[in-house]
């Protein structure tokens, strides 16, 4: 899979895509993921891309021309169109059953906008998924644009290890994730939960899914409604209903 990130701070977001297991996959080649400079495609002499606002009113707005060479340039690049998104907080907000979609695609390109926004003009001529990371306003896409990078990397095939699967991570399956423990086993007079020690295969996968689903209850109720349970989750669900 190949991600583009469109933006006016490309080493905000290589400094972090270079780290970790991003970096890794970046550099094994699992998940091809570039910056590009929108300044780049300014002709202000200047290399200006942001203007005030028709209209008056506070900050600056970037100009739906740089934007709209910016993906150009790089439809030209790959030689298909990518699927844009627009990181907004007016967008719908990210979940993962929409990160599980996107990276089933080969192309992704994702604008981020700076300052109060970006010309509604390049939004109705490029028609891009607008999608928010949540309920709060950032100063800018970059950190949005890397949460979607991030999440849609850590899917694909390869990028994460064996033991780092994520079919039993929170929201992956609709529910929460069991807690985990590592060593040592007891720390500051507080114990590791005894099955977990017990080297019973079957009963730790009981206790852990039973935790989950005793989690997702406590905290997200919602969830339950369309994660996939079995007629045993059903009943150890009602039995702590009951309680
Ligand atoms: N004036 C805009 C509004 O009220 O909708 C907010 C602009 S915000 C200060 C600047 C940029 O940060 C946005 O264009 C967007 O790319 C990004 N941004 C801010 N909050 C976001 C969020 N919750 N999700 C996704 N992107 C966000």
């Amino acid at each position: 899979m190949r991600i583009d990130i469109l933006t006016l701070f490309c080493d905000m977001c290589n400094s972090v895509l270079s780290e970790s297991i991003i970096g890794r996959a970046r550099q094994s080649g699992k998940v091809e993921i570039n910056t590009h400079d929108i300044r780049d495609f300014t002709l202000d002499k200047h290399r200006r891309v942001d203007d005030k606002p028709y209209g008056g009113g506070m900050g600056m707005v970037m100009q739906a021309e740089p934007i709209y060479a910016c993906f150009n340039s790089l439809y030209n690049e790959i030689g298909t169109r990518p699927h844009l998104i627009y990181m907004t907080p007016q967008g719908k907000t990210l979940t993962q059953e929409r990160v599980k979609e996107l990276a089933r695609l080969d192309n992704i390109a994702i604008l981020c906008g700076h300052y109060e926004g970006i010309d509604e003009r390049v939004i109705e001529e490029l028609q891009p998924e607008e999608i928010s990371v949540g309920d709060y306003v950032l100063t800018g896409g970059e950190l949005p644009a890397l949460i979607v990078a991030d999440s849609v990397s850590r899917m694909l095939p390869g990028v994460l290890s064996d033991d780092e699967c994520f079919e039993e991570e929170s929201h992956y399956n609709s529910l929460l994730e069991y807690p985990q423990y590592t060593h040592p086993a007891e720390w500051n007079g507080r114990e590791v939960p005894s099955v977990l020690l017990s080297g019973h295969h079957a009963n730790v996968e009981k206790w852990r899914r039973e935790q989950s689903l005793m989690r997702t209850l406590e905290r997200r109720p919602d969830m339950l409604k369309t994660a996939d349970l079995t007629e045993n989750d059903k009943k150890f669900l009602d039995s702590l209903k009951s309680l």
